[in-house]
């Protein structure tokens, strides 16, 4: 199987489990529901994979590909044996996203950008892809560069798109986890409970629970905030700006980034003083 073949797949599959799941076994009561934010949510996933194909072709497999072939990068220079490298790599890559998304957090201008994910009135399966395609060209070409200097090996590289965009949908999914098993499952994966903080109003809790695979890196530095203050039933999902509902069409999402909502903060200039 080609690898464009086993990603289209692996997102497929995960996306119907997960939506079967919020069927059958809610987390949330919806605030706008499915109907007036799945078209924009998808449109989102299917412009973005259309810029990558179109700008960057060769993404980040084709760098690994290359620095294999050429011998470039970190762990070529090393001689590390493929398996050694692979897992490395993988920690390396998902601590960089880690570290990508916290700056997407703090520079005003590429918060501009991620917003457009934060402004979902509801998170579900489609939040999880629901991202501008320049913060998704953006992250790309930071993904390549972090392949090439470090020597990524192919298959990790593979491993680690097919796995973040699953994960993405799992962690953003609306689905009940029971209490015993989320505290299982997060020692060593991001759950909906975990990273649904992190889809809060409050500033604050905005800016907590970055990770996307591994709950390690918000452990490690800090940024780690086990539930909402109001709790998962009481919390406010979304931002302070852009919650009309209107705001939910493709259109609208497109443009957000380059939209300020006249007498409207939101929130990058005042936030809360670190942890
Ligand atoms: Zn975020």
């Amino acid at each position: 199987m080609s690898e464009p073949t086993i990603r289209l797949a692996a997102f497929a599959g995960i996306f119907l489990a997960m939506t079967l799941w919020e069927v059958l076994a809610p987390r949330r009561p919806w605030a706008v529901g499915r109907s007036a934010r799945w078209p924009g949510n998808l449109g989102m996933v299917v412009i973005d994979a259309v810029a990558v194909r179109l700008l960057i072709p060769t993404a980040a497999v084709g760098v690994a590909l290359l620095a294999e072939a050429r011998g470039f990068g970190l762990f070529h220079w090393l001689g590390w044996p493929t398996v050694l490298a692979g897992l490395v790599g993988f920690l390396v890559l998902d601590l960089v996203i880690y570290g990508q998304h916290m700056a997407f957090h703090h520079v005003p201008w590429l918060w501009r950008l991620h917003r457009v994910h934060h402004a979902d009135l509801d998170v579900d399966v489609t939040t999880g892809v629901r991202f501008h395609p320049v913060e998704i060209l953006l992250s790309m070409v930071v993904k390549m560069a972090t392949v090439a200097l470090i020597g990524i090996p192919v298959a990790a590289v593979v491993a680690f798109e097919v796995v973040l965009n699953a994960t993405a949908m799992f962690n953003h999914a609306n689905v009940v986890l029971p209490a015993w098993l989320d505290r299982i499952v997060r020692l060593i994966l991001v759950t909906p409970d975990m990273h649904r903080v992190h889809h809060s109003v409050i500033r604050s809790e905005t800016d907590s629970n970055f990770g996307f695979n591994l709950p390690w890196w918000d452990r490690l530095f800090g940024t780690y905030r086990a539930e909402p203050a109001a709790g998962h039933d009481g919390m406010t999902i979304g931002l302070p700006i852009f919650r009309n509902p209107a705001e939910l069409r493709l259109d609208r999402l497109l443009t957000q980034p380059f939209r300020q909502p006249a007498g409207e903060e939101d929130g990058v200039a005042v936030r809360s003083s670190p942890r």
